[in-house]
């Protein structure tokens, strides 16, 4: 059995070594490939998917998938071989539906379109990036009847990034959670709204860049298997587990909007980097789903990053950084600052409070686009639509409106937002256990001090990988399935410090 578990590794790692290619194509054309690479690079992408896929799904892996069932079904469920063969076949069970032609196909078109957003947006241009989303809702599309039987055409997508998870059990989970937002959002909305001048001023792109290093360094960072570079829009990639990169943008005029997404990627980033380093190259070495990966970044970027006890320690720090702008600001006023709650226009910048709302957006027109209730070319004035219902505010252009995210744009529609606020109320499930473990934490936190709770998520949350779905792990971790009332019960304790609830 030893030897074809060892024969199918070597076929997974193989398979990896051209996703983790891949991806390296796509983090060059993200940061520093020049606009004149891009036919050429959707070509190189495409080929690699394509190799990679016809690897999977070569009959060989699902021959060695069989014979290794009786030795599976001879071992604990949680043992590094079961899972690494009980998450290899469902991969498997999804790819061989899939044609490689396809994959090949939706990768290039994937690529074109990123490019042609990122030179789009700035000239606020929906009309040059109109047939490229028609194309890719076609994929989605298609790519959904590659799984008859479905409930909802959303759900395959959906499940790639949140396995498990359906359109229906979102509706009715976001339906609930906006019940119990709205009122809280309107309260807050309806007082008067907190000083944030002293983020706006003007604050020079050096001093952000290294600050937010040293942020991260602090957090736990290791600059020895990662880095940070600019981009269009913030994320974080991985070619190893050794070498886990984020990357960021900074608005000179604001200085949060580069520190908070800086921590954010950094979260998803020690997701990865924490992962048991002998599940290397293999399925297993990955975060286990888009909710558990928005759950470690909102986390740091959020619960941890925007509370008080973090400031008490940085705030001077960043006042050494930034004497003239913030000397004489007190850390109060800063906290407050940076915890303003708002209706606004751009969701990676928008407060925890009215976060879920942007989400809910998305998420709704999404299904519209997939059911075909919703045309491509009327979507722009959908969101408008959605935003003034929804927030209160109408985007002036599009750049500020539906072509603010890159999701779309980088080739997939249905199952791209819903991670987020999954991750929001995972996030307060899994940080509530920790504290539980240690209630010591916040203190710590006030000392600068991290390395308990990032050991306490490395052993809990990262090490395993992607052994366990999302349920499995909130269950192992907190005993408890599923529940919006720890994460309800955070925003109302923090908020109700900071305004009239
Ligand atoms: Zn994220």
């Amino acid at each position: 059995m030893q030897t074809k578990l060892q024969e199918l590794r070597n076929r997974l790692i193989e398979v990896d070594n051209l996703n983790s290619a891949t991806a390296v194509l796509g983090w060059d054309q993200s940061t520093y490939m020049p606009p004149g690479g891009v036919a050429a690079r959707a070509r190189q992408m495409a080929t690699l998917q394509q190799l990679a896929h016809e690897k999977f799904i070569d009959p060989a892996v699902g021959r060695l998938l069989d014979d290794l069932l009786p030795y599976e079904e001879g071992l604990p469920y949680d043992s590094d071989d079961a899972s690494l063969i009980r998450l290899t076949r469902r991969q498997y069970e999804r790819a061989v539906r899939v044609p490689a032609a396809f994959v090949a196909e939706w990768t290039g078109h994937s690529a074109a379109s990123y490019q042609v957003w990122a030179d789009a947006r700035p000239r606020n241009d929906f009309k040059a990036v109109e047939p490229y989303l028609v194309k890719t809702v076609d994929y989605c599309h298609k790519y959904a009847d590659y799984f008859p039987g479905y409930e909802h055409v959303a759900d395959p997508l959906i499940d790639l990034a949140d396995y498990g998870m359906k359109a229906s059990t979102l509706k009715t989970l976001f339906a609930e959670l906006r019940r119990q937002l709205v009122p809280i959002v309107q309260a807050i909305t309806g007082q008067p709204p907190a000083d944030d001048s002293c983020l706006r001023q003007r604050f020079p792109e050096a001093g952000q860049w290294s600050f937010g290093l040293e942020v991260i360094k602090r957090l736990g960072y290791d600059m020895n298997r990662g880095r940070q570079d600019k981009t269009h829009h913030p994320f974080t990639t991985k070619f190893s587990i050794g070498d886990v990169r984020i990357t960021t943008r900074v608005n000179e005029n604001h200085l949060g909007e580069a520190l908070f997404a800086t921590i954010h990627e950094a979260g998803h980033a020690f997701y990865e980097l924490g992962v048991n380093m002998a599940f290397e190259g293999t399925p297993l070495a990955s975060g286990t789903s888009a909710g558990v990966h928005e759950s470690q970044s909102r986390l740091w970027e959020n619960r941890i990053g925007r509370s008080r006890g973090f400031w008490e320690f940085f705030y001077p720090r960043l006042q050494a950084a930034f004497p003239d702008q913030l000397g004489s600001v007190a850390l109060e006023t800063f906290y407050r600052a940076i915890n303003k709650v708002e209706r606004s226009l751009i969701r990676v910048e928008a407060d925890e409070v009215t976060y879920n709302l942007h989400v809910m957006i998305r998420f709704g027109l999404e299904l519209d686009l997939l059911e075909g209730n919703l045309a491509v070319h009327d979507l722009p004035e959908a969101w408008r639509a959605g935003y003034q219902a929804d927030l209160g505010v109408t985007p002036p252009d599009d750049r500020d409106g539906v072509m603010q995210d890159v999701h779309w744009y980088g080739g997939g529609v249905g199952g791209a937002f819903q991670g987020y606020t999954l991750g929001n109320i995972l996030g307060a499930q899994f940080y509530g256990a920790a504290l539980k473990a240690h209630p010591g934490i916040p203190e710590q936190i006030r000392q600068g001090e991290f390395a308990t709770l990032h050991g306490w998520l490395k052993d809990n949350i990262y090490h395993p990988g992607s052994k366990f779905t999302t349920d499995e792990l909130l269950e192992r971790v907190t005993g408890e399935p599923l529940r919006i009332e720890p994460y309800i019960r955070y925003l109302r304790d923090k908020y109700g410090e900071l305004y009239t609830l």
